[in-house]
């Protein structure tokens, strides 16, 4: 049977207090980008927390939706290339929004990594469509200042089945086991989720 933990707000609102600092220190992002829809209320909260640390005016937080289809037996290799699928995506002028800017994604968990590689490597894509259409000779400079970096509320310690590049600034609110997360935007019954929560603490 899969272990599950519940996670509740607080939880969720401290994991990204800790966190924040250090990613304000080492990545200092100008645009939150957040993968809906478990990234909205994370890329919200570190919002507030950058905010205080930078001094800075609230960062835009940008949204993107994605869904991971689970392919069956059988499936063909161009279907299993696309097993991330777009929901919604930024606006026609996406790679505008990310050039020259330093890019933070945001989501609430890392489990198998393939929706974090798809967003990555897509909004990678943008930026090079962006870059065709600015002068040749800004091209190289405007692409190093362009960076991406991510944070996730939970990474699951376990293997993954897509990788991101070794350089890349990861931030992980917390490292857990492979288990099922009960987030408390899914929970009908709040109070309830809480006492949950708390009873797997004790465990
Ligand atoms: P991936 O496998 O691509 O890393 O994650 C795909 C998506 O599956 C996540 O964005 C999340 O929506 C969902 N997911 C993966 N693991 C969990 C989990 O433990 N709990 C919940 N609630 N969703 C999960």
């Amino acid at each position: 049977m899969v272990q599950h933990l519940h996670v509740t707000y607080n939880d969720i609102h401290n994991l990204i207090r800790s966190c924040t600092p250090q990613i304000a220190a080492e990545f200092n992002p100008d645009l939150l980008v957040a993968i809906g829809g478990g990234g909205f209320f994370p890329a919200r909260v570190m919002r507030t927390f950058l905010r205080e640390i930078t001094e800075h005016k609230a960062l835009q937080i940008q949204a993107i939706g994605l869904s991971l289809y689970e392919p069956v037996e059988g499936t063909s290799a161009d279907v299993i290339g696309q097993e991330v699928i777009r929901t919604q995506w930024l606006g026609p002028n996406a790679g505008r929004l990310l050039v020259g800017r330093k890019n933070l994604i945001v989501d609430e968990v890392d489990d198998t990594r393939k929706t974090l590689h798809y967003a990555l490597s897509e909004l990678q894509k943008d930026v090079e469509e962006e870059l065709l259409t600015r002068p040749e000779s800004e091209r190289a400079a405007l692409r190093e200042a362009t960076k991406f970096g991510i944070f996730v509320v939970h990474n699951k310690a376990k293997g993954k089945l897509a990788q991101l590049p070794a350089d890349l600034p990861y931030f992980a609110g917390a490292t857990v086991d492979d288990v099922w997360l009960d987030y408390p935007w899914e929970a009908m019954d709040i109070e309830g989720h809480d006492a949950l929560a708390a009873a797997d603490k004790k465990l």
